[in-house]
């Protein structure tokens, strides 16, 4: 019998893995590091080699750390714990930026929200950061309505207003495009996305300012958590180790898949998401079944696609399915109307062409 051609797993995460997983998991295996111990040496060099992978692959600087989490949405929720006393800001366009608002309303904050609507963009001019905001929380590519905010206008958001620590949650569109550290104390991602991993593994890059809030709202007798939060993760990254017995395989993986990346480059990572982003684009503006969900072109995103279907996203998706690609269902309230398609490093060109051809078939 002819071996079943392996499916394309477009979803948003977790989505197609990166193609050098599966060697990495032997190399893993073989070496016997799901058993080793968190507290020895071996583990401290593969913690110090994702580090080091990281920092090189994202540009990190002296002033920012880099810590290991469970999840993007654990990141969310750390960052109010550990910053906000009693005020944040949120800038919501979707369901991933309003979590983070909510967590802050679930601790008992007191935050504020600046909307636009899902599928747009901020009104930044009229975006007035009052005095009293500790921290302004926002989502750079919006997974729910295919919006990615351009990193421009953070930055100038974050410029206006240095009272502000700023977390910026990168999780479906690291690592494409380079980030400014200088603008930014908290970014948020985790694995199953643009990385290609098995999920279960969240980082936090954390910036010495917004470190020293921590350390000052613990002393003022703010709760900040316990095992996870920020300055006892500091105290035991020092050491290259981590509070808890953590996901090793996956910080193993992720130093060899970072590896990968330096040696392929951002830029060109960057390019050719710019290239299959053109060819998904183009198709949806000429055709009259599938179109892009969000209309301006400077805020769609390149990392994900949200396509209007004329209601008949489950069918499509079954049909897909049975051709070997695996599409993301619409989120929330848009299930039945929307598909979603993820761009990340792992996903070739040819199958992109492969899928397009395909959408148009049917
Ligand atoms: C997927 C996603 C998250 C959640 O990440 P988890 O690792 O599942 O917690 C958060 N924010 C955005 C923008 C996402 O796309």
């Amino acid at each position: 019998m002819p071996k079943a051609k392996a499916p394309v797993f477009f979803t948003p995460g977790p989505s197609k893995l990166h193609p050098k997983i599966g060697g990495y998991i032997k190399d893993a295996l073989r070496g016997h590091i799901p058993s080793i111990s968190h507290r020895g040496h071996e583990f401290e060099d593969i913690y110090a080699k994702c580090e080091e992978a990281l920092r090189t692959l994202l540009g990190i600087p002296k002033s920012h750390h880099i810590l290991f989490l469970a999840s993007g949405n654990e990141g969310m929720e750390r960052v109010i714990q550990n910053s906000v006393h009693k005020k944040s800001l949120h800038l919501v366009n979707g369901a991933f930026s309003k979590r983070f608002y909510d967590m802050a309303l679930q601790y008992n904050k007191k935050p504020v929200k600046h909307e636009a609507a899902w599928g747009e963009g901020f009104a930044f001019n009229d975006l007035k950061v009052a005095p009293d905001i500790e921290l302004i929380g926002v989502t750079h590519n919006e997974s729910a309505s295919g919006v990615m905010t351009p990193l421009s206008d953070i930055y100038k958001l974050a410029k206006a207003n240095r009272h502000a620590l700023i977390a910026i949650d990168v999780v479906s569109s690291i690592p494409y495009g380079s980030l400014d550290f200088r603008y930014l104390d908290y970014i948020i991602f985790s694995v199953q996305k643009g990385f290609g991993l098995p999920a279960g593994l969240g980082i936090i890059i954390v910036s010495d300012r917004a470190l020293a809030k921590s350390q000052s709202l613990k002393d003022s007798g703010v709760s900040i958590g316990s095992y996870h939060s920020f300055p006892k993760m500091m105290a035991l990254a020092a050491r290259h180790q981590t509070p808890e017995t953590p996901n090793v395989l996956n910080i193993y993986l992720l130093g060899r898949v970072a590896g990968d990346m330096i040696r392929k480059g951002t830029e060109r990572i960057k390019k050719e998401t710019d290239a299959k982003a053109a060819l998904m684009y183009d198709f949806l503006d000429s055709n009259e079944r599938f179109t892009s969900f969000v209309h301006s072109r400077e805020l769609r995103s390149p990392t994900l696609f949200v396509i209007e279907t004329n209601n008949e996203a489950a069918a499509i998706i079954a049909k897909a399915k049975k051709h070997g690609f695996i599409l993301g269902g619409g989120y929330g309230m848009n299930k039945s109307t929307q598909i979603r398609i993820a761009n990340y490093p792992q996903h070739t060109l040819a199958e992109f062409r492969s899928l397009i051809k395909f959408l148009k078939s049917i």
